[in-house]
C-alpha cells in the first residue's frame, strides 16, 4: 500500500470512463503546501488563512500576509490555489478582535460578516491577496455567503485595492477570479443567481450539514445526527452542484464528506469537477476516482435522490461502490 500510494501521487485523478477531476489539498498553513504537492496535489483548493490570526495579540500586516499568500502560490506553479479570506467568528476567535459572548457564535458575527463590517482588517487581507496574484494563479475564496450582495461588495473593495496598488506602481492582475463557499442553505437555495456573480463554488460541507441539519458540528453528543448523507444534504448539494454547472463555473468540494470514499464517490456522480482534501486523504480519493466510473456514480446519485432516509442513501451508495474498490 505504502508503494501504491507513492505511484499514486504521480498519477491523474481520472475516472474509469475518462472524466478527469481536480484533486486538490486543503491547508491550514503555508507550510503544509510542499508536502501536499510531493502527495500529489494538483494545487490548493482551501488555505484557511485565519490560522495566520488567531491567537494573536495584533493582526498580521499586509507583508507578513502577502510573503504567506505568494509562498504557498509559489508551490504550486501552474496550478490553482485557493485562498479563503478569514473565517474568524464562529469557533475562531483572535484576540484583537473583539467579538464578544455570543448566545450561537455559528449563527453570529462570522466569515465574510466579519470581514465586511472591518473594512480595515478586509482591505489589508485584499491588498496582499492580489498582491500575490502575479506569482501564480491565486483565486480569493469568501466564507458563509449567504446574499449576492456580499460578493458585489467584495468586488468593489478589490477593485478599489487593485487601483491604489496600481496608483504605488505596484504590479497587478487585469482580471482575477473570485469564488464563494457555499456552506448555507440560503446560499445553496440561490445558488443559480449566486452563480452568475462568482467564478466558482466551493462547497463547504462541514458547516452546510450543520446548518442544514441544525446539528452542531462540534457536538460531540450530536455526532450521530451529523449525517452528511442525510437526504435533504444530499438534495442541497445535487443542486448547487447543478446550478454550477448550468452556469458554466466551477464546482469543488472542499468540505470532510470530499475526504471520504463514499462522500467522493456521490461527489463525482453530481459531476463536482474538483474535490479538496487534507494531504493524508488525497492518496485514498484518488484510487477511489480511478476505481469508479462517472456513470455508475450518476446512477448511485439518482439512487440516492430518491432514498428516504440517510440510512438508504448510504446503502445504494455503499452497494455500487463495495464493487469496484
Ligand atoms: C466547511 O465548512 O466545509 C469548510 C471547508 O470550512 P471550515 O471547515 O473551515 O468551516
Ligand atoms: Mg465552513
Amino acid at each position: 500500500w505504502e508503494q501504491e500510494l507513492v505511484l499514486l501521487a504521480h498519477l491523474p485523478a481520472v475516472t474509469r470512463d475518462g472524466v478527469r477531476m481536480a484533486l486538490r489539498s486543503n491547508i491550514d498553513l503555508p507550510g503544509e503546501s510542499d508536502n501536499a504537492r510531493i502527495q500529489g496535489a494538483e494545487g490548493v483548493g482551501l488555505y484557511r488563512t485565519e490560522f495566520l490570526v488567531v491567537g494573536r495579540a495584533t493582526a498580521p500586516n499586509e507583508e507578513e500576509q502577502f510573503r504567506a499568500y505568494k509562498r504557498v502560490t509559489e508551490s504550486f506553479p501552474g496550478q490553482p490555489v485557493v485562498i479563503r479570506t478569514f473565517d474568524l467568528g464562529g469557533d475562531k476567535f483572535p484576540a484583537f478582535l473583539h467579538i464578544g459572548r455570543e448566545e450561537n457564535p455559528f449563527l453570529g458575527w462570522r466569515a465574510i460578516r466579519v470581514c465586511l463590517d472591518e473594512p480595515a482588517i478586509f482591505r489589508t487581507q485584499l491588498r496582499a491577496l492580489i498582491r500575490a496574484m502575479p506569482f501564480g494563479d491565486l483565486r480569493i475564496m469568501l466564507p458563509l455567503v449567504n446574499e449576492i450582495s456580499e460578493v458585489t461588495r467584495t468586488r468593489a473593495l478589490i477593485g478599489e485595492a487593485i487601483e491604489e496598488l496600481r496608483a504605488e506602481g505596484q504590479p497587478v492582475p487585469d482580471a482575477y477570479k473570485l469564488g464563494a463557499m457555499v456552506e448555507t442553505p440560503a446560499a445553496a437555495l440561490i445558488a443559480p443567481e449566486l452563480a452568475r456573480h462568482v467564478d466558482f463554488f466551493s462547497i463547504g460541507t462541514n458547516d452546510l450539514v450543520q446548518y442544514t441539519l441544525a446539528v452542531d458540528r462540534g457536538n460531540s453528543r450530536l455526532a450521530s445526527r451529523y449525517n452528511p448523507f442525510h437526504p435533504a444534504v444530499v438534495r442541497l448539494l445535487a443542486a448547487i452542484c447543478k446550478a454550477g454547472n448550468e452556469a458554466g463555473i466551477e464546482v469543488s468540494v472542499c468540505g470532510e464528506v470530499a475526504a471520504t470514499p463514499l462522500g467522493a464517490f456521490l461527489l463525482i456522480g453530481m459531476r463536482a469537477s474538483s474535490l479538496s482534501v487534507g494531504p493524508p486523504a488525497l492518496a485514498e480519493i484518488k484510487k477511489v476516482i480511478r476505481s469508479v466510473t462517472y456513470d455508475d456514480a450518476a446512477a448511485g446519485v439518482a439512487e440516492a435522490l430518491a432514498a428516504h432516509s440517510p440510512e438508504e442513501v448510504v446503502s445504494v451508495l455503499t452497494a455500487r461502490l463495495s464493487r469496484v474498490l
